[in-house]
């Protein structure tokens, strides 16, 4: 992984066969980064993506071993247990140049990973909320 920061950006380069999530974990970890979007595209493999069903608070979750273009990666950076967590969903393309996508819950990158970031100077953090039986974006804790 390289990045390159250009004013208050980022742009990130994520390499073959490495571990989305985790990767992205370890370097806001050591930016010392608090929240932010985040916009992407390149290619993914081994992806597990999730449709969230509020009526009984469960994931459909579905594998996608084979390589897919990372049509669009669309996500947010915040904090759950005081640790970096990040929020993403993504749109596939298969070899047939159909979509697919949902929430992703994991990935490898492909063949390459191209991700702008941009950080917000907010502690934003996530708290579980009984109703919808996940963790939401809790801004009671934020801004100065
Ligand atoms: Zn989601």
């Amino acid at each position: 992984m390289d990045a390159v920061r250009d004013g208050d950006r980022w742009f990130l380069r994520l390499d073959k066969d490495v571990d989305l999530f985790s990767t992205l974990e370890e370097w806001a970890a050591k930016e010392g980064l608090k929240s932010g979007h985040m916009s992407g595209i390149g290619a993914l493999k081994d992806v597990e993506l999730g449709f969230y069903h509020l009526a009984d608070k469960h994931y459909d979750r579905k594998t996608f071993p084979n390589e897919a273009e990372l049509l669009s990666l669309d996500g947010n950076l915040s904090f759950v247990d005081g640790k970096p967590f990040f929020h993403i969903h993504t749109v596939l393309g298969d070899e047939k140049f159909q979509a697919y996508g949902g929430h992703l819950f994991s990935a490898k990158v492909a063949v390459t990973c191209e991700i702008n970031f941009r950080p917000f100077e907010a502690d934003i953090v996530r708290t579980p909320n009984e109703e919808i039986g996940l963790n939401l974006l809790s801004f009671c804790k934020a801004g100065h």
